[in-house]
């Protein structure tokens, strides 16, 4: 490549992450075009990797608790509804998908190996098999508690659980129908071969189980959804057993950001 080229190169490169040639503290190896690009290429190289992932939205999801604690709760169709944009839908109870959303490749999870019942897309089915073996090599065997659910099916469990405890109370554990990520075939509520459901723990994230799926189940694209002490950002309770499918990159990502699940999908747009 010529020296020209190369000053082309470092043109398209922000000045504060290149040495350029008449930079008083670049070393005599930095002085000819191949080092200076090699150099180039890996800063530039490594500042991608920095901004990585892509950012679309700035700040903030709109807001989903009253100062006082009260859910916010609104019907707005969620921007990614397409069946293939999975892994961008942002759910909450602000936004929802329509009540005809149903995936149409829906596997039951025991073709993944792994106890329990209900559907899930097939995109999923590999690592939900790969999640099950490596817990049961740690001794512990999942069982899928709930799955896929339409919008009915959510509408049914919504309404049980407003007539059990109220409807400010209900929101504040159960989405609404349209609302729940249940409805985009990926997400699973977890249990154990022979324990209870996982809600009727105090804190299922303290079982073993449920210890293992917090520290491990993001290396097999699977991620807890409304973790501990964020409810004022997700809208919903702490969630240990709720597991949302993004593969094994895009969890990697989430986990990274250190943003919760919401913050991470609204700043993806
Ligand atoms: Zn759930």
């Amino acid at each position: 490549m010529s020296d020209e080229a190369v000053r082309g190169l470092v043109r398209l490169v922000p000045s504060w992450i290149v040495c350029l040639d008449n930079h008083p503290r670049s070393s005599r190896a930095m002085r000819t075009p191949i080092s200076r690009l090699s150099f180039i290429l890996t800063t530039a190289l490594a500042a991608s990797v920095f901004v990585s992932p892509v950012v679309a939205n700035t700040g903030s999801p709109p807001a989903v608790r009253t100062s006082s604690g009260a859910v916010i709760v609104k019907d707005i169709l969620t921007e990614h509804r397409s069946y293939s944009h999975w892994h961008l839908s942002l759910l909450d109870p602000i936004f929802m998908v329509p009540s005809t959303y149903a995936p149409g490749d829906l596997s039951w999870v025991g073709n993944a190996g792994i106890a329990g019942s209900g559907y899930v897309r097939k995109l999923a089915l590999a690592d939900l098999r790969a999640l099950d073996q490596a817990a049961r090599a740690a001794g512990i065997r999942l069982r899928v508690v709930s799955a896929y659910r339409s919008y009915s099916s959510q509408k049914a469990v919504f309404n049980a659980w407003v007539e059990k405890s109220g409807y400010a109370s209900a929101v504040r554990y159960s989405a609404r129908p349209g609302h729940s990520e249940h409805q985009l075939g990926t997400t699973l509520d977890f249990s154990f071969v022979g324990g209870a459901d996982p809600w009727k723990y105090s804190d299922f994230g303290s079982t073993r189980a449920g210890a293992w799926l917090k520290a491990n189940a993001w290396k097999y694209g699977w991620v807890m959804s409304y973790p501990k002490g964020a409810e004022h950002l997700t809208g919903y309770i702490y969630e240990p057993w709720h597991y949302r499918y993004f593969g094994r990159s895009l969890a990697y990502q989430q986990r990274v950001s250190g943003l919760v699940p919401r913050y991470w999908l609204w700043r993806r747009g």
